[in-house]
């Protein structure tokens, strides 16, 4: 018998999980509240990790596809001291595909390839153990029962009641996000400064990073301590008032960075959420959590990577055992559990030492994790 299987959410977990069912031969049904795929921009680059997120393509189908749109260039890496002077300029070894970078938009085609999404489909709320099954309540009224719902639908999670009371909390760290288009054309200067990959400027409980991705465009993310008042979004009026909040808040810094700030554009807040880094439920037939919704973690550079290995791994575990999707549930989610976790507390300690009072605890953690 062939189940009914909906995944809520076109994010990176969603997907892969959709894809590998595709490629197992038991297509689901993606639910996703976006009304089109350009409905809003994909945002900035993501590093694929070999044991994690390219491990999830492979199970896909994908990793010749990844290889052909990531740069392994982009995994370069520059630190400066607030004043400017290079503490740390590491470039890749050629042939080095450790933690390509892909454009999100275009890991996003690559996944979504063949999968017929449903767009527009916003869900309100799950219930699960009703007698035609998990019930799914649209937000436009609308119900519709499958047999297994899984929640891929990010942070604020619509699904993640049915399993969990847990709600994210503030890290205390606020991101601003800002960009700048065409560097090599039109600030040249800007584009020697941050080089193939990345640039970080680590000072006093604050960062600064910009990051480049394909076409010659950058993200700038301004990284701070903050009290929650500083979390309105301003929308376009706002932005010059949040810029010069931005340069007052990163006062003394060397003219070269502060640049990266001063010819941004749009600039959006992003306040840090976690769930608790130790995040489980007692398990609930016929529902289950993947990716940001069921252990949303700070964004070090593992968060769609753990979120694309949850989907590969539980699309495997049920199309192997199809006559019994709840015992590949629970199995799975004991594993997604042990590992989200590790990473949980990795990437907590990270945000600490990295937006912290010691600047050179960020430089140590970068000397810990990167090859020489
Ligand atoms: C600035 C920043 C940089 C980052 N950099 C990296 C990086 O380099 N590497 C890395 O691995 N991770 C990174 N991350 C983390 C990464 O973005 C997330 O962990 C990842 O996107 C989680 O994927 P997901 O599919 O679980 O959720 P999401 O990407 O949030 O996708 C959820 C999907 O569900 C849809 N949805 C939401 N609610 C509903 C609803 N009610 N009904 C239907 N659909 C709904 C959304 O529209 C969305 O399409 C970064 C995060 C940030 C903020």
């Amino acid at each position: 018998m062939r189940h009914r299987i909906a995944v809520v959410g076109a994010g990176p977990a969603g997907l892969a999980f959709a894809r590998v069912m595709h490629r197992r031969g038991h297509p689901v049904t993606v639910l996703e509240r976006d009304p089109s795929p350009d409905a809003r921009p994909q945002g900035g680059v993501l590093d694929l990790h070999e044991e994690l997120g390219q491990l999830a393509l492979d199970k896909a189908g994908l990793l010749e596809g990844f290889r052909a749109l990531s740069r392994p260039e982009g995994q370069a890496m520059r630190i400066l001291d607030t004043d400017g002077t290079v503490l740390r300029d590491w470039r890749p070894r050629p042939g080095d595909l450790a933690n390509p970078e892909i454009d999100r938009g275009h890991l996003r085609d690559l996944l979504l390839g063949p999968l017929g999404v449903q767009w527009g489909r916003g869900v309100a709320r799950v219930v699960p153990g009703t007698p035609d099954g998990t019930l799914v309540h649209f937000a436009d009224g609308r119900r519709e029962a499958f047999d297994l719902v899984v929640g891929a639908d990010g942070a604020w999670s619509r699904v993640r009641p049915a399993v969990s009371p847990a709600a994210p909390h503030h890290t205390g760290v606020t991101l601003v996000e800002t960009s700048l288009d065409d560097v090599d054309a039109r600030h040249p200067d800007l584009a020697r400064l941050i080089g193939d990959g990345a640039l970080a400027v680590y000072g006093v409980n604050r960062a600064l990073v910009a990051q480049r991705g394909s076409g010659g465009h950058v993200k700038v993310y301004a990284q701070f301590r903050a009290a929650p008042e500083r979390h309105a979004d301003p929308g376009p009026a706002g932005a010059e008032a949040v810029r010069s909040d931005l340069l007052a808040l990163f006062d003394g810094w060397a003219d070269p960075v502060l640049e990266l700030v001063r010819r941004g554009t749009a600039f959006v807040r992003r306040p840090l959420y976690v769930l608790p880094a130790s995040h489980t439920w007692a398990h609930v037939p016929g529902v289950t959590l993947l990716g940001d919704a069921a252990h949303l973690m700070p964004p070090l550079g593992a968060g769609a990577n753990l979120a694309m290995l949850d989907g590969a791994e539980l699309a495997e575990a049920v199309a192997a055992g199809p006559g019994d999707p709840d015992g590949a549930v629970r199995a799975f989610e004991e594993r997604m559990w042990e590992r989200a976790g590790r990473w949980a507390r990795i990437t907590a300690a990270g945000l600490e030492r990295l937006v912290g009072p010691d600047p050179a605890e960020a430089l140590a953690l970068f000397d810990e994790v990167q090859p020489s």
